[in-house]
């Protein structure tokens, strides 16, 4: 790969759509624009359509309106617009890495991951959107038959995080599609480019107008309450933190929506002493460096059996530190920038926090000069219980390496948590591997591999990382109501 030019660069942001997409058409805000910004530069990238509370009020119009005829359409159809849909993304990969790239940061072959993993779960629940079924049975009695069928739970909003800006999407996108659902979506604001472009994918891919609308805004809150009270709406499925996720579940109470909620995390990575080293080092550099460490699922702790930590802190160490970082449309950058600044103080706090109360930084622990929000890969050591990066989640570069004594002080430090959704164990003692597995307090767990994300399998947490599952077979089920119908015969 040889580094982009800012004309190449250029090109890819002019053919953004920057419009709100309601009914089928591409319209202007009634409010303006929004600025999108490169956190690699701190430079504006291009303005997009800024909504009001109305236009956004138009989206579930259409979202409405357009529920009866979607819902009876051919599952068969449904199916192939979303394997058209897939088949683009795929052929575009190049111009869509650009985009996410341009707009949240990561690295270019990190985009391209993305895009491969998010085109999937089209792919995936095109498959799915025909084998919806119901149930047949006679009642225990014998006096009388029991039918269940299943049906699209109405117009849904769908709310995405920054961190993925594509992938996040197409999760809670393609299920509602292949379900029969229509729907709103607004993504965030700092990266609203990968979904306007798949919302022209779609469109180009056959989708009828009304079946999907796209509305960026700048005040989230003002423009999203008015809808997720109107008795119209019949689900939202939300990706974000657990602070706003608490706030939107209880906007959602009122209305009693069937809500999905995809929330924070504070995964531990757990290396036993009989485990593979190498493997483990090498899979604590993809939990904990994949989108430079801003993921749900991102490695947040790595708590180490005594007599490997050190040998462990200092290999990943000297794996950090070796990793070129810059803006990530640069040949050979492995780190981008983090989103903003308010996210590297953050991480800056985080890290000093630690460092004060007895932590020491093996590598890194700063910021970078200059322009974009740029933090080095950091390695801790010797971090105390006390320091606050082992219970927030940290959503940046730095790797906090504590020692255990036993088995089962691994599992209590693990699950010492509010968080729930993943946890990584490296161990070669299977006994061992399925005690742990089962006592971890997660809705996912990667054992011997440090990523767990698969369109095929059901992502999601528990405890205060919320509920529901994205992906696999149960990904489809949160778009579905199940009607039972009871037969006299
Ligand atoms: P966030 O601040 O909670 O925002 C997420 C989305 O919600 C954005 O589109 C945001 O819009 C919108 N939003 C914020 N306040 C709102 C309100 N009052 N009403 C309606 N919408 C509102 O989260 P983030 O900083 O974008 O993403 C990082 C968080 O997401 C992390 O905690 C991460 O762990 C979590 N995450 C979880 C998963 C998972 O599957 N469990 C996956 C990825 C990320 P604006 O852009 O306008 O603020």
């Amino acid at each position: 790969m040889s580094t982009i030019t800012s004309s190449q660069e250029q090109k890819v942001i002019d053919q953004v759509p920057k419009q709100l997409f309601i009914a089928g058409e591409w319209r202007d805000a009634a409010e303006g624009t929004l600025s999108v910004e490169d956190p690699a530069t701190g430079e504006a990238l291009c303005d997009v359509a800024d909504a009001s509370v109305d236009d956004a009020r138009g989206a579930l119009d259409a979202a409405v309106e357009a529920g009866p005829e979607w819902a009876k359409h051919p599952p068969r159809e449904r199916a192939e617009i979303l394997r058209r849909a897939f088949d683009a993304i795929i052929a575009r990969t190049d111009e869509l890495a650009l985009v996410m790239t341009l707009e949240m940061g990561k690295p270019i072959a990190e985009s391209k991951a993305e895009i491969t993993y998010g085109a999937e779960f089209l792919r995936w629940f095109s498959e799915q959107a025909v084998r919806i079924d119901g149930r047949y049975a006679v009642a225990p009695n014998g006096q009388g038959r029991l039918l269940t069928m299943k049906q699209p739970v109405g117009p849904c909003l769908l709310i995405t995080p920054w961190n993925f800006p594509l992938a996040m999407g197409t999760r809670k996108v393609g299920p509602a599609i292949a379900a029969g659902c229509t729907m709103v979506v607004k993504p965030a604001q700092q990266t609203p480019l990968s979904m306007l472009m798949l919302a022209k994918i779609l469109e180009e891919a056959g989708l009828p107008g009304g079946v999907l609308n796209l509305v960026t805004a700048s005040s989230s809150s003002r423009t999203m309450a008015p809808l997720i009270e109107d008795p119209r709406l019949r689900k939202l499925s939300f990706t974000g933190s657990t602070e706003v996720g608490r706030r939107l579940m209880g906007q959602a109470s009122q209305n009693l929506l069937r809500l999905s909620m995809e929330l924070g995390g504070n995964a531990p990575f757990i290396v036993f002493e009989d485990a593979d080293i190498d493997a483990a080092v090498e899979g604590a550099l993809i939990a904990k460096m994949r989108n430079v460490g801003e993921a749900c699922t991102a490695a947040n702790r790595f708590h180490v059996a005594e007599g490997a930590a050190e040998q462990f802190a200092s290999r990943m160490a000297e794996k950090l530190g070796s990793l070129r970082v810059g803006r990530g449309t640069e040949d050979g950058v492995q780190v981008g920038p983090l989103i903003d600044q308010a996210q590297r103080e953050k991480v800056s706090e985080l890290v000093e926090d630690a460092v004060d109360r007895g932590a020491h930084a093996l590598v890194g622990g700063h910021s970078r000069d200059g322009a974009g929000y740029f933090y080095d890969p950091t390695v801790l050591s010797d971090v105390p219980d006390d320091a606050r990066l082992l219970r927030e989640e940290i959503f940046g570069p730095v790797a906090p390496v504590k020692g255990f004594a036993s088995e089962e002080e691994a599992v209590a430090a693990a699950n010492d948590t509010e968080y729930g959704l993943v946890a990584y164990v490296y161990t070669r003692d299977l006994k061992r591997a399925l005690r742990v597995v089962e006592g971890l307090e997660t809705g996912m767990v990667g054992l011997n591999q440090g990523m767990v994300s698969n369109a095929a399998a059901p992502f999601g947490g528990i405890k205060q990382s919320g509920f529901g599952r994205e992906g696999g077979p149960e990904g489809i089920e949160e778009y579905l109501e199940t009607k039972y119908v009871a037969v006299n015969v």
